[in-house]
């Protein structure tokens, strides 16, 4: 497997740091958890699709493109690093946001996320819960040719074969550290939303023989869908290194236990890993990926999923911005005023 041949236009700071989450693992009794700091990743506070962005973007350029479009929900994190990536880069970029919880709440609709999409001077669309987003997507870029533009459409979640390749060299860069470390990884654990984080890892250590499962914590979808989304696109994905049949079903493990009411609807699960983790750890979560995500992993601890010997990393994939969406599932501002 040679990363190299694909382009690629450097959005991050990586390295990210592994590190040991000693105090969260004391409290929980082990295993040994630690933490994989993708919220790391620079760009516009970090995150996950920094990764993928910078082999979408040096697709885009490599089409020619002059502006880019996708899209999320209201509090898409996605959203936000694009807008930063278009703006480093000097794209314009539309955003197209899909009103998937119904949250009337300023804070959400207006704050987080949607003001930094703002500030990276991306022009912002709403579309209602339920839309085909990706038929809008196609729709405006249409129009937008008509009119002599070269619109580049990325998927949600920058969520595609080429987008995934930023998680074939998470899965790179995560094995040289723990070697260099001297660290034997058990397991990796990480929110699962629209599967390119998880089809990437899984395709890039199954090509390195890692022997590292992958579990994905769901945000949105059943078991079996999401389970289906991830093989599909880490087959895709294993197929465009030019490793076909790489990826085999047992590869791909999804827990979707965890998903609550429905996709970035807070649950007491949530809200107390976040809570957790800030305070043992002084790390922020998010509330509707890493915290969900982290609530399922301290739920499989406490039921005995894992041996106290056992090293649990848990990938930190960002979203912090979304807090700011959020004040009322905290029990903020209430608290501020007493
Ligand atoms: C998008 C996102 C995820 C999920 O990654 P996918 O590649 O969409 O599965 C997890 N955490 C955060 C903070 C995200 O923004």
């Amino acid at each position: 497997m040679n990363l190299a041949r694909f382009p690629r236009i450097r959005l991050g700071h990586m390295p990210t740091p592994l590190e040991p989450m000693e105090q969260l693992s004391r409290h929980l009794g082990g295993p040994r958890l630690w933490i994989k700091r993708d919220d790391c990743t620079g760009l516009s506070t970090g995150g996950n699709k920094t990764r993928k962005l910078e082999f979408l973007c040096a697709d885009a350029q490599a089409q020619g493109a002059d502006m880019l479009i996708t899209q999320g929900a209201t509090q898409s994190n996605h959203a936000r690093q694009t807008a930063a990536a278009a703006a480093k880069l000097g794209l314009d970029c539309l955003i197209l946001l899909e009103d998937r919880t119904g949250s009337t709440d300023p804070a959400y609709t207006q704050s987080g996320n949607v003001l930094m999409d703002k500030l990276h001077g991306a022009q912002v669309a709403r579309r209602p819960g339920g839309a085909d987003m990706q038929a809008e997507m196609e729709a405006v870029a249409a129009d937008l040719r008509a009119k002599g533009r070269r619109p580049y459409v990325i998927p949600g979640g920058g969520s595609n074969p080429v987008g995934a390749l930023g998680y074939v060299n998470a899965a790179l860069e995560l094995v040289a550290q723990a070697a260099e470390m001297g660290l034997r990884i058990d397991h990796l654990v990480h929110a699962t939303g629209s599967a390119g984080t998880q089809a990437g890892l899984v395709a890039g250590l199954v090509a390195l023989n890692s022997g590292i499962p992958v579990l994905g914590i769901g945000v949105r979808a059943p078991k079996p869908k999401q389970e289906a989304n991830v093989l599909a696109l880490a087959e895709r994905t294993a197929a465009h290194l030019g490793l076909p049949g790489l990826v085999r079903p047992e590869h791909v493990v999804a827990n979707c236990d965890y998903v609550g009411q429905g996709y970035g609807i807070p649950t007491e699960g949530m809200v107390e890993a976040v809570k957790l983790v800030a305070q043992k750890e002084g790390i922020l979560l998010d509330p509707v990926y890493s915290g969900k995500g982290m609530a399922g992993l301290i739920d499989l601890i406490q039921r005995g999923q894992f041996t106290k010997d056992q090293n649990v990393v848990f990938l930190h994939t960002g979203g912090q911005a979304g807090l700011f969406g959020y004040p009322e599932a905290f029990g903020l501002p209430p608290d501020i005023a007493a």
